[in-house]
């Protein structure tokens, strides 16, 4: 039956476009669909916002270089993110780059008192949830555009089945160097 063959299409095209995890498992950031790695360390407010290879290497390179000044941010690599777990805040997406500010965060706003640590162990495990979190988000996208996919492919049936040779899932080599396609310089416009 058709709608078996279909299923079956679009199962395999999810398996082979599955979203990986970052190589660094413990970075604060997400694959992108494009399997590009984003660096979503905040800085100054903002998302970081990097693009870098899903590697070891990049991701960690790219740490250094560009969040090594933050010693807040490096006493608590480890754990990257300190999100505020106040539903308000969490709903706020309320996130502060060590745990020391996030503490200050607390007393101040939300009146804590005493012990520190309780607070620190839910940070811990929202910050874990909101990672996982994001990841499924990519990976609900992803389903969805290659359902919608499959959808505008019901009448093109014949080319699904041509095998496709296997893109490479990155430049492996040395040679990436993939600079946005710019305007190629501003160009005079012409006065009439
Ligand atoms: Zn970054
Ligand atoms: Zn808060």
């Amino acid at each position: 039956m058709a709608i078996n063959k279909k299923t079956k299409v679009a199962g395999k095209k999810l398996t082979h476009n599955r979203l990986a995890d970052p190589a660094v498992p413990n970075a604060f950031g997400r694959i992108l669909q494009n399997g590009l790695y984003e660096c979503r360390v905040p800085v100054g407010g903002r998302r970081c916002g990097a693009q870098m290879l899903n590697a070891k290497h990049n991701i960690r390179s790219h740490i250094s270089k560009k969040h090594r000044d933050d010693s807040a941010y490096k006493k608590n690599q480890r754990a990257g993110i300190w999100p505020c777990v106040n539903e308000d805040c969490v709903n706020e997406g309320r996130i502060y780059p060590n745990f020391h500010s996030l503490v200050g965060h607390a007393r101040s706003v939300h009146g804590m008192k005493g012990d520190s640590k309780p607070l620190k162990q839910r940070a811990t495990n929202l910050r874990r949830k909101m990672a996982e979190k994001e990841r499924r988000e990519m990976r609900d996208a992803e389903r969805e555009a290659q359902e919608n996919a499959s959808d505008d492919a019901e009448y093109e049936e014949e080319s699904l089945f041509v095998e496709q040779p296997d893109e490479p899932d990155g430049p492996s080599g040395g040679n990436f160097d993939r600079d946005p396609p710019g305007t190629g310089g501003s160009q005079p416009i012409p006065v009439a």
